[in-house]
């Protein structure tokens, strides 16, 4: 790495802090995680304000987030406090800040019995030096939740990279920073940089081929990875089912933070007949959730404009399908007629569109996920549990959903991870824990009793073994 790499200071440091066993001491640990949930709290309205600054969370009618940056915007000047970042809180409040405060309360509540030795004398020890990389769409959680993680396995410090981040938040993150932790803001150039140097564990989330970029940095120096990734992930609609509710849980987890969620159901796979009842119950539950011009409602996102507009090209829009370059929106849009081959079935769609594919029974369905890489997550729906199972038992998934969308995220208690293209290892609550733990098997022995250790000293004779 050597003395040209910006970050190597850095991270000396941090190793010399974690050398230090500062960060080991359950009283260290719990002080930390208490001060990150008053953290959460004091600084509860600049985390809003900062998300929906940079990335146009819950945005109010009309508004173009980059007039903002601008500081033209018309309505405020560029003041944070704009209207609309406190007008819809309610997705960015349960998404960044009840996700952390949840792993939170599991952690600190489970956390001096998790690290009680286990009977076989398995040492549970921190890794050491680790890096947590986050990606842009939840910014806070996808940050502070392996950070929550790592701190109640003591782990002494965490050079953070987190593109994107605003002055606001950038502020507010530094305010709670110590001799043991550090953020490093910015995007490819400074990972890349950061990736050079030699870390005990990488945590990183991201896109699959970010992720191989990653793990092939950390086999130079054989560090151990956890990589969170995304893809498609399908939902199975079978023809016994409550249409309405259905609908209702799928539109919800497709178009939440307009369809930029790792685990959002990517795609529908459901019969013809199922889709014609499904139409007109998603139409409903749009209208219910945005009004009737998805684009004034301040609970509906921005996104990646043009890398999501060239999706529309495939099927043919059966709802919605509108779009405004200039304020990046696109309105939650169905696709129907869609072929496994189309543009919209090769790549995840992280935007607010919902293809359908028409199979024509379970099994089909079954075929059709088992035919393409393992995803993050399954959802199945039907009111047969038989149905469910089936799908559960026939395929792999990082995690599965029965009846809903994304709610299993929800749980602490469940591992969270990725399997084959969609990562690798899991966290959340106990998962974490583990995950920036290394299990160091230990055995202490007393200096006596050496005649019992004359067998396995050479030289080897018939004799010492008394055959
Ligand atoms: P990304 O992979 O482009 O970027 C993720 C991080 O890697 C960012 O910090 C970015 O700065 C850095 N990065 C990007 N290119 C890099 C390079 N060449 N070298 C080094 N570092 C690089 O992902 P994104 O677009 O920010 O986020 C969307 C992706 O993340 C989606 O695939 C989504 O499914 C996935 N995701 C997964 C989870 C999960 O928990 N599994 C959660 C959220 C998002």
């Amino acid at each position: 790495v050597g003395r040209m790499n910006p970050y190597a200071g850095l991270v000396s440091h941090l190793r010399a802090s974690w050398l230090s066993g500062k960060t080991r001491p359950m009283e260290y640990r719990v002080a930390q995680l208490e001060a990150l949930g008053r953290f959460l709290d004091d600084k509860k309205q600049q985390i809003m304000d900062a998300t929906a600054s940079d990335l146009g969370k819950s945005p109010s009618p009309g508004h173009n987030t980059m007039e903002h940056w601008d500081k033209s915007c018309r309505t405020c000047q560029g003041h944070m406090l704009h209207p609309w970042s406190l007008q819809a809180p309610f997705e960015t409040e349960l998404s960044e800040i009840l996700m952390c405060k949840n792993e939170l309360h599991e952690t600190l509540s489970n956390l001096s019995r998790w690290m009680k030795d286990e009977k076989v004398d398995r040492i549970l020890d921190p890794y050491g030096v680790v890096l947590i990389i986050a990606p842009w769409n939840y910014p806070i959680h996808l940050f502070l939740v392996p950070l929550i993680g790592a701190i109640a396995a003591g782990e002494p410090k965490l050079p953070v990279p987190w593109p994107g981040g605003s002055q606001q938040c950038q502020g507010a993150f530094l305010i709670s920073l110590q001799d043991c932790f550090a953020v490093v803001t910015g995007g490819v150039q400074e990972t890349t940089r950061l990736l050079e140097n030699k870390f005990d564990y990488i945590f990183f989330t991201g896109s699959p081929p970010v992720g191989r970029i990653v793990m092939t940095a950390a086999a130079k120096h054989l560090t151990p990875v956890t990589l969170e990734l995304g893809g498609k992930n399908p939902c199975y609609v079978s023809d016994t089912c409550d249409v309405t509710n259905v609908a209702r849980r799928v539109a919800w987890g497709r178009f939440f933070n307009a369809g930029q969620t790792c685990i959002a159901p990517d795609y529908l796979l459901c019969t013809l007949e199922m889709q014609e009842k499904l139409l007109p119950a998603l139409q409903k539950a749009i209208n219910d959730f945005y009004g009737p011009n998805p684009r004034e409602s301040p609970d509906f996102g921005r996104i990646q404009f043009q890398r999501v507009q060239r999706l529309l090209c495939s099927g043919r829009v059966a709802i919605g399908g509108q779009t405004d370059e200039a304020e990046r929106y696109i309105a939650p849009t169905v696709l129907v007629d869609v072929q496994p081959s189309d543009a919209v079935m090769q790549e995840e769609i992280f935007g607010p569109i919902l293809p359908i594919i028409i199979i024509t029974n379970m099994d089909e369905a079954i075929d059709f996920i088992n035919s393409r890489e393992r995803p993050l997550a399954i959802y199945a729906f039907s009111s047969d549990d038989k149905v469910v199972n089936r799908v559960l038992e026939r395929t792999s998934s990082g995690g599965f959903c029965g009846n809903d969308t994304m709610m299993h995220v929800t749980l602490p208690s469940l591992p969270f991870g990725g399997i084959g293209n969609s990562g690798l290892g899991t966290h959340h609550g106990k998962f974490s824990f583990d995950t920036f733990s290394h299990a160091r098997g230990c055995l202490k022995r007393g200096m006596g009793q050496e005649p019992l250790n004359a067998p396995r000293y050479p030289p080897y004779s018939q004799r010492k073994f008394g055959i």
